[in-house]
C-alpha cells in the first residue's frame, strides 16, 4: 500500500475485516502535525491533542510517539492516556461540569488541570490551596465555530467561567493563595477565521496581569478541516504569524516567556480517517432514490447530530456515471447521510467511503438498535493492522444482570 490510500487498499481492508469498518491511515495523522510543528517551530508552543476525537489506544500511542501532548475531557481519557504512555507532564485535563472527585483523581495522578466554574475552584482552593498549580477555563463571550453547536465560547455557552466574573476569581484566588499556572479557552470547532484565536489573545492578555505565576496561554482547538471540495483548512502559518506578532507587540508580554498551548483535535485525525459501509438495498421513490447502507447515525452520527458534511465515494464503481441519490442507513430512525448527493451509479453490494471521519466518528458510536459498533483498522508503513475487533453477541449483554 502507497502513502495515501488508494480505492484498491479500501476495498481489500473491507475485504478482510468485513464491513462497516473505520481505516485510519497513520501517515495522514504525522501529516497534519508536521503542519502545526513547521508553523510554529521558531515559538515556544506545545500541541495537546484532544483526544476525545478519537481514543483508541493505538492512535493515542501514535501520536504520543510523534511528540505531542494530549488534552482530555474526563478523567478516563486521563487513565486512558496514562495507558498509552503519556507521561503525566504530557496530560491536561480540560474540565466541564465535573464532580469534585474527578479533579482530586486528577491531582493526585499529576497532570495538568483546567478548571471552569467558581465552584470547582473553590472546592480546588479548600483541598490544594497553593500547594498545586492550576488552570482557569474562561468564557471569552466570542462567538466562533462551523454552527451554533458546536460553538462553546460565546456569552450563552455553558463552557468556562464567563471573563466577566474575574473579580469572583481573583477572590477565590487571593482566599486560597491558589497558583494559576494557566488561562485557557476553547471557542469552538471549525474555526476557520484566524482572527478568532487573536480576539482570544486579547481578551487573555487583558486579565493575565492579574496572574503572576502564570506559565502558559491555552487557546484551545477547533482548526477547520477540509470537507467538502474547494474547502480550505485553517491556514496555519498565518495563524502561527499572527500569533507570535501578537506575543511579541503587547504590552503585557515584557520580560515574561508565556508558553502557548492549542489542543487540536479534528485537525489530527480527521482526514486520515475512513468509513466504510456497504449498500444493503436500493429503493427507487418519486423523491429520492435511496441507498441504504449497512450502517446508521449509530455508526457515524455527526451528519444527522449537527449537519456535518462527509464526502462520500463509491468505490466500487468509480467511473460509473453520476446520478443524485439519498444515503441512508438501516436503524430505526432517520438516519440520513446525505441528501441529493451525486455519486457514481450504485448497486447493491458496493462499497461507499465516507471521508474525513476519522475524528469523532468511531468515538461518537453507540450500540443502538443493538448492531454492532464497527471494526477499526490502522494502516502503518503500508501494513493493515485491525485495532478493535467488531462487537459479537456477547457485548451486547456484557454489563446486563438477568434478574428475570
Ligand atoms: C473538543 C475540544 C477540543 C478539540 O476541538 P476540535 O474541533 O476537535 O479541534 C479542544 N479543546 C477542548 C477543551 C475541547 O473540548
Amino acid at each position: 500500500m502507497m502513502n495515501s490510500l488508494s480505492h484498491a487498499d479500501l476495498i481489500t481492508i473491507a475485504e478482510e475485516y468485513g464491513t462497516p469498518v473505520y481505516v485510519y491511515h497513520a501517515e495522514k495523522i504525522k501529516e497534519q502535525y508536521r503542519k502545526l510543528q513547521d508553523a510554529f517551530s521558531n515559538s515556544n508552543t506545545v500541541f495537546f491533542y484532544a483526544c476525545k476525537a478519537l481514543t483508541n489506544v493505538n492512535i493515542l500511542r501514535y501520536i504520543k510517539n510523534l511528540g505531542a501532548n494530549v488534552d482530555c475531557s474526563s478523567i478516563n481519557e486521563v487513565r486512558l492516556a496514562l495507558h498509552a504512555g503519556f507521561p503525566p507532564s504530557r496530560i491536561l485535563y480540560t474540565s466541564n461540569g465535573i464532580d469534585f472527585n474527578e479533579i482530586r483523581d486528577a491531582k493526585e495522578l499529576g497532570v495538568y488541570i483546567n478548571i471552569d466554574s467558581l465552584s470547582n475552584l473553590e472546592k480546588f482552593g479548600n483541598a490544594f490551596g497553593y500547594s498545586y498549580p492550576v488552570g482557569i477555563r474562561l468564557r471569552p463571550n466570542i462567538l466562533a465555530g462551523g454552527n451554533i453547536k458546536i460553538s462553546t465560547g460565546h456569552d450563552k455557552s455553558k463552557f468556562g467561567i464567563p471573563v466577566e466574573q474575574i473579580e469572583q476569581i481573583l477572590k477565590l484566588v487571593n482566599k486560597y493563595k491558589l497558583r494559576i499556572s494557566d488561562l485557557h479557552i476553547h471557542t469552538g470547532s471549525e474555526i476557520k477565521d484566524v482572527d478568532v484565536f487573536l480576539k482570544g489573545i486579547e481578551v487573555l492578555f487583558d486579565i493575565a496581569p492579574h496572574f503572576e505565576n502564570l506559565e502558559f496561554i491555552d487557546l484551545g482547538g477547533g482548526f477547520k478541516v477540509a470537507s467538502m471540495a474547494g474547502e480550505q483548512e485553517t491556514d496555519i502559518l498565518l495563524l502561527a504569524e499572527k500569533v507570535s506578532r501578537a506575543f511579541a507587540s503587547h504590552p503585557y508580554k515584557k520580560g515574561r516567556n508565556l508558553q502557548v498551548w492549542f489542543e487540536p483535535g479534528k485537525f489530527l485525525v480527521s482526514a486520515a480517517g475512513n468509513f466504510i459501509a456497504k449498500v444493503n438495498v436500493m429503493k427507487e421513490t418519486a423523491t429520492a432514490d435511496f441507498v441504504s447502507v449497512n450502517s446508521g447515525f449509530n455508526h457515524l452520527i455527526r451528519p444527522m447530530f449537527y449537519d456535518a458534511y462527509h464526502h462520500i465515494e463509491n468505490i466500487s464503481n468509480p467511473d460509473g456515471p453520476l446520478k443524485n441519490y439519498s444515503v441512508v442507513g438501516n436503524i430505526c430512525e432517520t438516519d440520513t447521510f446525505a441528501w441529493d448527493r451525486p455519486l457514481n451509479q450504485v448497486r447493491e453490494g458496493d462499497l461507499l467511503v465516507f471521508r474525513n471521519a476519522g475524528a469523532y466518528g468511531f468515538e461518537m458510536s453507540s450500540n443502538f438498535n443493538s448492531r454492532f459498533k464497527p471494526a477499526e483498522v490502522i494502516v502503518l508503513e503500508g501494513r493493515a493492522h485491525l485495532i478493535r475487533r467488531r462487537d459479537q453477541f456477547d457485548d451486547l449483554l456484557r454489563n446486563q444482570l438477568e434478574v428475570i
